[in-house]
């Protein structure tokens, strides 16, 4: 796949400012909400409206959307407002509707990029179509699978692409509705540094009060845009209502961010450092899993040794391990001194975790 600049040229003939923001509600409700929505909307820093039309649901019974009628309110909304339109689609037959009512924008929701056939039914359905088309990540954490459904788009000759960061699944309860997972999202913009990358807060948080958090994160890695639901009644909304921000609300959020320029060198700078941070942030995690891990083993000697009815303190070993330790470090430029801190707060820690197994 041959990716170049010409990829994110969009943002610029659509005169689509950076950050770009896109925003309106989950769901389309009414005609009477799209409107109202959209024309809050209308002379801000929004360029596309969003709106949901065909809802995936996780379980059946929830509100699974407005369908085809809903484009006539989203055509109506950009005839008064100006406003490019977007909303997701699952199959040709939604692709070929979306068509017909010309919705500027069409998104691959994050259960549709999981498939590669849905995937390649809608790539096949959009074959050389110049509208915009963005990619939601899938909704495992799997990074090829993303790769995947772009390149099966830009195969079927579809030139004006974006993908969406919307999160991940996990069967743990977290902060989060859709773990984040950053690293993923920064793999992709290092692979993929001209298709412009778009943070969707409100399906990673699922929460409004963290929206502006998470965006401005996404901002800090150098993110191209947003897409932010946005209800005028989000207590009310027919789905996700407890991430939907007011129109009034996004506003001060916008307002709020700090915008970092990509052409500035103190941006560069500060860029990369938000890159480093990731993966440092991420190498702590993996300390801290280690080290919990390793006390678990802690824990096991302590038991075996409480049954064998053996002293903890193991004197000579420590002595072999410190010495293997030192050189090991040596060779990957730890010094002598830190490794003696660290390892002597590792056999500590380890010490202390025995002796509570003995005594008990
Ligand atoms: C949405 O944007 O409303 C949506 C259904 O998103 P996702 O595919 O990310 O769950
Ligand atoms: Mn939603």
């Amino acid at each position: 796949m041959n990716i170049t600049a010409e990829n994110r040229k969009w943002l610029d003939d659509f005169n689509l400012n950076h950050p770009l923001v896109i925003a309106g509600p989950c769901s389309a409700e009414t005609e009477d909400q799209v409107l109202k929505i959209a024309h809050e909307l209308k002379d801000s820093k929004v360029s596309i409206f969003r709106a949901g039309i065909w809802k995936p649901r996780t379980r059946p019974g929830g509100f699974e959307g407005v369908g085809e009628i809903g484009l006539k309110w989203l055509k109506k909304a950009k005839a008064e407002t100006g406003l490019l339109m977007a909303t997701e689609v699952a199959t040709a037959a939604q692709v070929k509707l979306a068509l017909e009512y010309d919705i500027d924008v069409l998104w691959i929701g994050a259960r549709t990029t999981v498939n590669p056939f849905a995937v390649q039914e809608l790539a096949d359905a959009l074959q050389n179509t110049d509208k915009i088309v963005l990619v939601k990540n899938p909704v495992n954490p799997d990074l090829s699978l993303w790769i995947g459904g772009l390149e099966r788009l830009y195969n079927a000759g579809i030139k004006k692409l974006g993908v969406i960061h919307r999160g991940f699944s996990t069967y743990e309860k977290t902060k989060y509705r859709n773990i984040p997972e950053w690293q993923i999202a920064i793999d992709f913009q290092n692979k993929f540094p001209d298709i412009p990358l778009i943070i969707d807060p409100s399906h990673i948080t699922g929460n409004r009060d963290m929206i502006f958090q998470v965006t401005q994160e996404a901002l800090d890695l150098n993110y191209d845009g947003m897409i932010i639901e946005t209800h005028v009644d989000p207590d009310n909304a027919w789905s996700d209502a407890a991430q939907q921000v007011t129109p009034t609300r996004l506003k001060q959020i916008i307002f709020d961010l700090t915008i970092r320029k990509e052409t500035d060198d103190a941006d560069d700078y500060n860029n990369r450092l938000s890159r480093f941070r990731v993966d440092i942030d991420e190498y702590d995690r993996k300390l801290l899993e280690i080290l919990g891990k390793r006390m678990k083993v802690a824990d096991k000697i302590g038991a075996l040794k409480k049954e064998k009815n053996v002293a903890v303190l193991q004197n000579k070993r420590w002595n072999e391990i410190l010495g293997k330790m030192i050189l090991d470090g040596e060779e990957k430029g730890l010094s002598e001194e830190f490794i003696l801190k660290i390892f002597k707060a590792i056999h500590q820690e380890s010490i202390t975790h025995q002796e509570k197994v003995i005594n008990n």
